[in-house]
């Protein structure tokens, strides 16, 4: 009965409205475009935009992975007497207590904030001329778009058919129910294979602590469960 009142997400077609209907996809989406056509306008194309987008797309399997296993899983910590559990980290935890609860698959909005102008200041500093500062950020910002509708269609109704979109929602799908220890990459599986968090199914066991990720904070969640 409880599916009842979740939207409509079987096909692609539907699971791409639903997407549509939230802030976080929007806000990359319109980033990430303005970016692009910004890069277009302003031309002078080079091998260095291939280097630069070659580059950002080989770190990106490496830091989404690093940013889930200390990032998204930081257990909150007491420092100088001051609680610290970020938004990011609760948020995350939320999503794997109820992995289908569709607005808490999204990256929240002030972490999305804090993330696009941290991605801005790398592109801007790490990259001098004007023509290379877009290049990296267009291609950062329009793979953060493809990171959170790959994350949105894993946790949809869309059953997946194609052979590579098969592997990378089973990967994401034995980290939420196997084991949260293992299968951190969303997008690919490259940093898994690398890192060797990559098992076999059947050679880790299933982990008591997948939905929990080890914080008992079940009562702060009820309550921000219907705003979230
Ligand atoms: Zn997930
Ligand atoms: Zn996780």
């Amino acid at each position: 009965m409880a599916d009842d009142a979740a939207p409509r997400t079987s096909t692609l077609m539907s699971a791409a409205r639903v997407f549509a209907g939230y802030g976080s996809p929007r806000i990359m989406a319109v980033v990430a475009t303005v970016t692009l056509i910004a890069r277009i306008v302003v031309g002078r194309w080079s091998y260095g935009d291939i280097a630069v987008a070659g580059a950002i797309l080989i770190v990106e399997p490496f830091l989404e992975w690093l940013i889930h296993v200390y990032g998204l899983h930081a257990k909150p910590a007491t420092l100088f007497g001051r609680k610290l559990d970020p938004l990011y980290a609760r948020r995350h935890r939320m999503h794997h207590r109820d992995p289908r609860n569709v607005p808490l698959v999204f990256v929240p909005l002030p972490v999305l904030f804090g993330f696009l102008i941290a991605l801005g200041a790398i592109a801007y500093f790490a990259f001098p001329p004007v023509e290379l500062k877009l290049t990296a950020y267009a291609t950062m910002t329009s793979f953060l778009f493809a990171y959170e509708w790959t994350h949105f269609l894993i946790h949809s109704q869309h059953v997946p058919r194609s052979a590579i979109f098969r592997a990378i929602w089973r990967n994401h799908i034995l980290h939420h129910y196997k084991n949260e220890q293992y299968w951190f990459g969303v997008t690919n599986p490259l940093a898994d294979y690398a890192l060797r968090t990559n098992p076999a199914k059947e050679a880790v066991p299933s982990s008591p602590t997948a939905r929990t990720l080890g914080v008992d904070d079940e009562l702060t969640l009820i309550g921000s469960h219907a705003t979230a």
